[in-house]
C-alpha cells in the first residue's frame, strides 16, 4: 500500500508497505479522507517537540470499514471517522472521562504512524460511524472538535460576548460552536483575509485587525466591559499574555494554544476580575458527537473551510505549497 513517509523535516517520500495486521478487537480501515492539520504543517518543518522521525502524518482521517469483528457492530464498507487520541483507559485522566489528556496518550500520526496511508488498523472503541455525513466531513469532524470542547470547557451562554484571539481553523471552530451556544463572538488576528474569511463564512459580529488600536476597538464593541470568555488558539505565547487584558470581570479565558514557553500575568490584573484560567486539550467522543449533529443540521460551513485538496501520491510533490501565506489555506484535504 502506498504510504507518505516524512523522513525529517522537510523530506516526504512515497513508500510501499505491507497491510497491517488486524488483530482481534481491532477494526481495519480504507482510508479515504486526510485533513492536513497545523501539527502537520509543524512535523514538515521541525516544529514539533520531542517528534521521532520517519513518522507517517495524519491524525484527521475518515475511512470505510475494511474488515472488523462479526460483534463489532461495524459492517464492511461503513463510513467511520476516528478518534485519534489513544487513550489507556487506566490512568486518572480516563477513570474521569476525560480521555482527551490521558496520561499515556497516543496520538495518530505523532506518537504512532498516522493516516498517510491506504489501511490503518486500530483499535475499535476509536472508530465510529460517520453516518449521515460525507467523507469529506467525516475528516473535518476532529479539529472542529477541539473547538467544540473548548466551548464545552468554558460553558458558553447564549448572550455572552465571545473573542477569539487566533483566526486559524481551530479558532474558527471556537468561533462556530461559540455561535451556536447563541453567543456574540468576534475574531481578532493579524491577518486581514483570515477575518474576513471569519466574517463571510462563520458570520461573526465583528472582526478586529491586531494593531494600535485593536484594544480601543474591542473595548468599544464591549462597552468598555470586555469578554466573558476569550479563547486563545494562537499559539503564540506573547499573544497568550497579552490575551488576559480581555477578559471581563467575572470572564474566562480559555487556552487552547499550547505553546513551549512560560505565560506569565499580572496577579492584580487577574484577581481584580476574579477571572477563570481554564486549559482545552484535544476532546472527546461527547465533543465528536456534538461536531456530528452540528454538521447533520447544516450548521457547519465545512465545504468553505475546505480550501484545499491533493492525492496520497501528490503529497511529496504539494504538501510544501500549503505553508505559503498566499495560498490562502483554511484546511487541506487529503484524498486516499
Ligand atoms: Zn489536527
Ligand atoms: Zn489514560
Amino acid at each position: 500500500m502506498l504510504t507518505i513517509i516524512c523522513e525529517t523535516p522537510g523530506v516526504l517520500r512515497a513508500e510501499t508497505r505491507s497491510r497491517p495486521p488486524r488483530d482481534r478487537g481491532e477494526v481495519l480501515l480504507r482510508v479515504r479522507r486526510v485533513g492536513v492539520c497545523g501539527t502537520d504543517l509543524h512535523i514538515f518543518t521541525g516544529n514539533q517537540p520531542f517528534l521521532a522521525y520517519p513518522r507517517v502524518m495524519g491524525h484527521e482521517l475518515s475511512g470505510t470499514v475494511e474488515e472488523a469483528d462479526t460483534d463489532s457492530g461495524l459492517d464492511a464498507g461503513d463510513p467511520v471517522y476516528v478518534m485519534p487520541y489513544l487513550s489507556c483507559g487506566q490512568c486518572i485522566a480516563c477513570r474521569n472521562g476525560k480521555t482527551n489528556c490521558c496520561v499515556n496518550i497516543q496520538v495518530l500520526g505523532v506518537h504512532r504512524d498516522g493516516a498517510l496511508t491506504e489501511y490503518l488498523s486500530l483499535p475499535r472503541q476509536f472508530v465510529h460511524k460517520a453516518e449521515g455525513i460525507t467523507l469529506d466531513q467525516a475528516a473535518m469532524i476532529e479539529f472542529l472538535a477541539i473547538g467544540a470542547h473548548a466551548v464545552r470547557r468554558a460553558d458558553v451562554q447564549a448572550g455572552q460576548r465571545v473573542l477569539v484571539v487566533g483566526a486559524g481553523p481551530i479558532g474558527m471552530a471556537a468561533m462556530i460552536f461559540s455561535r451556536l451556544r447563541g453567543a456574540t463572538v468576534t475574531a481578532l488576528d493579524t491577518r486581514l483575509d483570515r477575518l474576513n474569511f471569519c466574517a463571510e463564512k462563520i458570520e461573526v459580529a465583528a472582526t478586529v485587525q491586531i494593531g494600535d488600536t485593536d484594544v480601543d476597538e474591542l473595548a468599544k464593541l464591549t462597552d468598555g466591559e470586555f469578554f466573558d470568555v476569550v479563547f486563545d488558539a494562537t499559539g503564540n505565547p506573547a499573544a497568550m499574555e497579552r490575551g488576559f487584558e480581555f477578559i471581563a470581570h467575572g470572564g474566562k479565558y480559555v487556552l487552547i494554544s499550547v505553546v513551549r514557553d512560560k505565560i506569565t500575568f499580572s496577579d492584580p490584573e487577574f484577581h481584580k476580575r476574579e477571572a477563570t484560567l481554564i486549559g482545552s486539550r484535544n476532546a472527546t467522543a461527547e465533543d465528536f458527537e456534538t461536531v456530528l449533529r452540528a454538521m447533520r443540521a447544516g450548521q457547519v460551513p465545512d465545504a468553505a473551510l475546505n480550501t484545499h485538496r491533493m492525492k496520497l501520491a501528490d503529497v511529496p510533490a504539494e504538501f510544501s505549497k500549503l505553508l505559503e501565506p498566499s495560498a490562502g489555506v483554511v484546511k487541506a484535504i487529503v484524498e486516499c
